[in-house]
C-alpha cells in the first residue's frame, strides 16, 4: 500500500486533514491536481485571505447553511480558537477585524497556504502536486486510485477533500461529488452563492438568463448597468421579495459591479436569491438607501432641503431638471444619480422619498460558477458521520471541506469550516 490513507485535494481542507492525520501517526500522502497546492486560498478575501471569524458556536452556525448542526462537533474538534493558535504555533501572526473576522497579520493570502503546506510536512505528510485523479475504486477493503498521468495508487483510506465547482480555474471541478454518486451517496443539488445578482436589463443583452438565471459576468453591460456600476453603496439595506413574499433583510454595504449587485450585503442575499431563480420563482430586490430614517422624517428633510435649494440665489438660473439633481445629489452618492433617474423616470419631490427608500430591481439571473464564491450543495450529510465525518456507507471513506453540503456566509465562514472538516477527517482518518 502506497499510504495508510490518501488526501485527494491539496486545498484548505486537504491540508488541515493531512496535518492533523500526519500528526497521529498515520502515513499521508496528498494528491493535488495544480501544480501548487491552496490556489483557492491564494485569492481569497481578495489575496489578503479572511481565514477564520472569532464569533463563538451559537453565533458562528448562523452562517453556516443548510445544516449548521452537521458542523458542531467538527468546530469543536477544532475551533476558530484552534484555528488562530494552530496558525501561531506554525509562525504565522494574524490580526483580528470587524465582525471577528481573522486576518493573516501581513495581510497576504500565500503566507497561509505557505504555512498550511509546511505544518502539514513537518508532520509528516507527503504532498504531492500535479497528481490529477481520475477514479476511486474499492475492493476487498482496499481503495485504488487512478492518477491522470497513469499512475496508481493505493491506500486504507481516503479523505475526498476536493472543494466545490467555484472558480474552476483553481482546481476545484466537481469531481468529488461524481466520486461520492459512484460509492451510492447522494448528493444535494448544487448552485453558486456569495455571487453578484444580475437585476433585468443591467446586460445589453436585456439580461436573458442562460439556462436557469445563469449570466455570464462576460455579457456586456447596458446603458442602465453602466450607470450602476461602479458604486458602493454604505449602510443601505435590501429586501428580498420571492414570489411577492418578502424572505429577509440585510443591512450593510452593497456594490454594483459588472457583475451585477454584490459587495457583503448582497452576497449576504444571494443565496436565496439563486435557489429561488433555480426553482423559477420571481426576485425582486427593494434597496433603501437611507434604512436609518423613517419615511416621514425623510420626507421632511426633502421637503426642507428643496425648499433651501429653490431659494438659494445660485439656482435661480437652474432649470427644474437641474435643480432637482443637486436635490438628489444631497440625498445619494453623486455616482448613482444617472441611475437613479434613469430607474425612475417622471419622479417628483413628493414621491423621491417614497423611491430612496424603495428602489425596486427584478432580479434576472446570477454571475455563476466562473465567479462565485463558494458552492452551496454536495454530498449529503445525511449518510455521513458526524461524529468522524467518515461515509456510513463505504467504511474508510471520508469527506472534508467545501465538497459537502455545508456552505458559509462571507466573514471566514468558509475556511473554518474547511479547517474543521479538515481536522476532524484526517484524525479521525488516523485513529480508526
Ligand atoms: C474568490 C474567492 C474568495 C474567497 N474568500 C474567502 C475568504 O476570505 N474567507 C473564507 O472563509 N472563504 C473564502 N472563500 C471560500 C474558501 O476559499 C473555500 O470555501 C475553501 O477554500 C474550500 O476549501 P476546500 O479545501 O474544501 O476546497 P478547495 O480550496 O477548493 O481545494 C480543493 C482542492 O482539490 C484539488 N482537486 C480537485 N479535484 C482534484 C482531483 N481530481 N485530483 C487532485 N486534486 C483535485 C483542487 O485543485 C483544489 O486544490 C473564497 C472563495 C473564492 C472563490
Amino acid at each position: 500500500m502506497d499510504s495508510d490513507i490518501i488526501i485527494v485535494g491539496g486545498g484548505a481542507a486537504g491540508m488541515v486533514a493531512a496535518y492533523a492525520a500526519a500528526k497521529s501517526g498515520a502515513s499521508v500522502t496528498v494528491l493535488e491536481k495544480m501544480s501548487r497546492p491552496g490556489r483557492k486560498i491564494m485569492i481569497s478575501g481578495k489575496g489578503r485571505c479572511n481565514m477564520t471569524n472569532l464569533k463563538d458556536w451559537n453565533e458562528f452556525s448562523e452562517h453556516i447553511h443548510p445544516k449548521a448542526a452537521f458542523l458542531k462537533n467538527a468546530f469543536y474538534n477544532f475551533s476558530s480558537a484552534d484555528t488562530l493558535e494552530f496558525f501561531r504555533e506554525n509562525g504565522l501572526e494574524t490580526v483580528v477585524e470587524r465582525g471577528d473576522r481573522v486576518f493573516p497579520a501581513s495581510y497576504k493570502a500565500s503566507d497561509v497556504v505557505d504555512t498550511l503546506l509546511s505544518a502539514a510536512k513537518k508532520a509528516g505528510a507527503s504532498v504531492m502536486t500535479g497528481s490529477e485523479v481520475s477514479g476511486i475504486f474499492r475492493d476487498d477493503d482496499i481503495f485504488t486510485l487512478d492518477l491522470v498521468s497513469g499512475k496508481r495508487m493505493t491506500a486504507a483510506k481516503i479523505i475526498i477533500a476536493t472543494g466545490g465547482l467555484s472558480y474552476p480555474a483553481t482546481g476545484s471541478t466537481g469531481d468529488g461529488y461524481r466520486w461520492a454518486a459512484g460509492f451510492g451517496h447522494k448528493i444535494r443539488h448544487c448552485f453558486p452563492s456569495l455571487t453578484a445578482l444580475v437585476p433585468a436589463d443591467y446586460k445589453v443583452s436585456g439580461g436573458v438568463p442562460q439556462g436557469k438565471g445563469h449570466i455570464s459576468r462576460d455579457l456586456t453591460p447596458s446603458e442602465l448597468g453602466k450607470a450602476l456600476m461602479g458604486n458602493q453603496l454604505k449602510n443601505i439595506s435590501l429586501t428580498v421579495n420571492i414570489d411577492g413574499h418578502t424572505v429577509m433583510e440585510e443591512f450593510g454595504d452593497a456594490d454594483f459591479t459588472d457583475g451585477g449587485l454584490e459587495g457583503p450585503a448582497g452576497f449576504r442575499i444571494s443565496r436565496k436569491c439563486v435557489n429561488a431563480l433555480e426553482n423559477g420563482s420571481k426576485v425582486t430586490v427593494c434597496l433603501d438607501l437611507k434604512p436609518a430614517v423613517k419615511q416621514e422624517s425623510l420626507d421632511r428633510r426633502i421637503e426642507n432641503l428643496w425648499e433651501e435649494i429653490s431659494v438659494d440665489s445660485r439656482s435661480q438660473r437652474k432649470s427644474q431638471d437641474e435643480r432637482f439633481r443637486i436635490l438628489l445629489g444631497k440625498l445619494m452618492p453623486s455616482g448613482l444619480v444617472n441611475a437613479f433617474l434613469r430607474y425612475h423616470p417622471g419622479t417628483d419631490v413628493r414621491r423621491l422619498g417614497k423611491r430612496i427608500k424603495n428602489w425596486e430591481f427584478r432580479i434576472a439571473g446570477y454571475v455563476g460558477y466562473e465567479r462565485c464564491v463558494v458552492t452551496a450543495g454536495g454530498i449529503s450529510t445525511d449518510e455521513i458521520s458526524q461524529k468522524t465525518l467518515e461515509s456510513k456507507l463505504i467504511p474508510g471513506l471520508y469527506f472534508a471541506g467545501e465538497v459537502l453540503d455545508l456552505d458559509g456566509d462571507t466573514g471566514g465562514y468558509n475556511l473554518q469550516t474547511a479547517f474543521s472538516t479538515g481536522f476532524l477527517a484526517g484524525r479521525s482518518a488516523a485513529l480508526k
